[in-house]
């Protein structure tokens, strides 16, 4: 899989610790984009858009551990800008900003 130069997030903190940035996490077998905690490496939820619809708050779920959520393969991996991008987000919304 192929790792993006830079790990990307989102500028509003987590909702469960409101310590650090959501993380964006993506599945590259299906494509789906997950929000994760970095700090508490717990998953936040699944961006239908930029929506994000809860899976969990708390520990790690068996999921985050065992692969994708969605389609059940072992094959998340940050999410590259593109991907992030093509949710709806604005380069604002994203941090690091591209180029920096
Ligand atoms: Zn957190
Ligand atoms: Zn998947």
């Amino acid at each position: 899989m192929e790792i993006p130069s830079q790990v990307l997030s989102r500028r509003v903190p987590c909702p469960a610790c409101s310590q650090v940035p959501l993380l964006f996490v993506s599945c590259s077998s299906c494509n789906s984009t997950f929000a994760w905690c970095g700090e508490e490496d717990h998953a936040i939820g699944i961006y239908d858009g930029i929506d994000l619809r809860e899976l969990g708050l708390g520990d790690t779920p068996e999921w985050a551990r065992e692969g994708c959520p969605v389609c059940k393969a072992e094959s998340m991996g940050y999410s590259t800008r593109e991907q992030v991008e093509g949710l709806g987000f604005s380069a604002a919304d994203i941090y690091p900003k591209a180029g920096s």
